[in-house]
């Protein structure tokens, strides 16, 4: 085997219980509770932390319980995190006010960085600005997959018992096709974002400013810095048309009811791959995939990091038994257990955004109502009710 890598000049062991590749919510916090149960856990990250992300940055009651259930209940707030306590939903020229549970607010930045700093204080060692790319399943005496991990111009590779790819939508951590493959749905919306300066628009503390149109959407909330997060999910056709995210923006701004912002063309804009899609199958020998690198669907009710998170919690517990004795069995059990806690959970999300892909259909429910904020609060709020996995999932 090639030498062994290094953290900060210091060789690191080859052989681990557990590697973890991708250090957003579902990596970091799987790697979190799988050292805090006595694991020997390896996680690895591409990028350098803290970073910006295009996300609404909003946590949903289900992201926020699945923290509390992890031991970490006061990390948004000792980052300075908010609560998340109105939408103000624009559709078709009507903006409504929809009060909302129990949410918060913390930017990607702050978040993704306490995460990872809770699972290299429960015990796990962390690698960043080192990719990884799942290598073979080695059989034998002590069976094992082994790791492939590129850092500049170095390559190397460490073993591990179980591998979970936790690499976000587009998991380039996996080159063989014949063993996991990604279906991205046809007319998938892509996603975009940027942060603006705190006086670019008067967004109130706590307060979520949604712009739904037919062909995409744009979420503003103020950070706990004071800056502006945007984030937007657009059909593609509508960037084909010219002028880039920050036109196409202003159009569903102004479409939906909200004032136009200022300098958005001079902010630094990135876009997401595809948003929709699923990985098949969702486990292989010795490797589950948790987080967006399982499946994802375009994100309109703020609920990524929170499927992502209960993927999480959901996985350890085979990974628990698949480091002791793995056997086929627990590929299935994945895939049920991914179902029940994440898939269904997507479903009801798909529901709600087709509704409001149509702003037909809002304003009909508006009219025939006269009370459309209520009926969207009740859907978001039993959309958003949390449920988590127990120990005995
Ligand atoms: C426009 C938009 C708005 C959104 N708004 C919200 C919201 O308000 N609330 C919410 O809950 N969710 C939201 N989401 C969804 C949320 O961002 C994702 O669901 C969440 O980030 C998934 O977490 P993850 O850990 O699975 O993946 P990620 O957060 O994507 O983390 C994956 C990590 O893996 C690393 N990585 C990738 N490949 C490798 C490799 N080969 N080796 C090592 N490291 C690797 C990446 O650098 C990254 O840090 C939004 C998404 C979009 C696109």
């Amino acid at each position: 085997m090639a030498q062994a890598p290094e953290v900060q000049g210091e060789l690191i062991s080859p052989y681990w219980d557990v590697v973890v590749v991708g250090a957003g919510p579902a990596g970091a916090l799987a790697a979190h509770g799988l050292a805090t149960r006595g694991l020997h856990v390896l996680l690895i990250e591409q990028r350098r932390f803290p970073r910006w992300k295009v996300c609404g940055a909003c946590l949903s009651p289900q992201a926020l319980a699945a923290l509390e259930s992890a031991g970490l209940a006061n990390l948004v707030a000792a980052q300075g995190g908010l609560s998340l306590q109105q939408l103000q939903l624009g559709v078709a020229g009507l903006v409504s006010p929809i009060g909302l549970g129990a949410g918060g607010i913390l930017s990607r930045s702050r978040l993704d960085q306490a995460l990872l700093e809770a699972a290299e204080a429960a015990g796990a060692t962390v690698l960043m600005g080192t990719r990884a790319v799942l290598g073979a399943a080695v059989t034998g005496l002590e069976p094992n997959r082994e790791v492939l991990l590129q850092k500049g111009t170095s390559r190397q590779s460490v073993r591990a018992k179980i591998v979970l790819i936790a690499a976000g939508l587009t998991h380039r951590a996996i080159d063989s096709e014949a063993e996991i493959s990604t279906n991205i749905e046809s007319h998938s919306r892509i996603g975009a974002g940027c942060l603006l300066p705190g006086e670019a628009a008067e967004i109130p503390l706590g307060v979520l400013q949604m712009a739904v149109g037919r062909r995409g959407y744009v979420g503003l909330v103020r950070i706990e810095s004071g800056e502006i997060n945007i984030a937007c999910a657009f059909d593609p056709s509508m960037l084909r048309c010219g002028g880039g995210a920050a036109v196409v923006c202003q159009k569903l701004l102004a479409e939906a009811g909200f004032a136009p912002l200022p300098d958005l063309k001079e902010a630094a804009w990135q876009l997401t791959a595809a948003l929709s899609r699923q990985s098949i199958p969702l486990a292989g020998h010795r490797l589950l995939l948790i987080g967006d690198a399982a499946g994802y669907v375009e994100p309109f009710t703020g609920e990524g990091m929170g499927w992502a998170m209960t993927s999480s919690l959901a996985a350890i517990p085979l990974v628990l038994r698949g480091k002791e004795h793995w056997d086929d069995a627990i590929e299935k059990e994945w895939r049920q257990l991914h179902r029940r806690w994440v898939t269904r959970r997507q479903i009801s999300c798909r529901v709600l955004a087709m509704i409001l892909r149509h702003p037909e259909i809002s304003w009909g429910l508006h009219r025939l109502t006269g009370n459309f904020s209520s009926i969207a609060s009740s859907m978001i709020g039993f959309m958003q009710r949390p449920a988590l996995p127990s120990s005995r999932d």
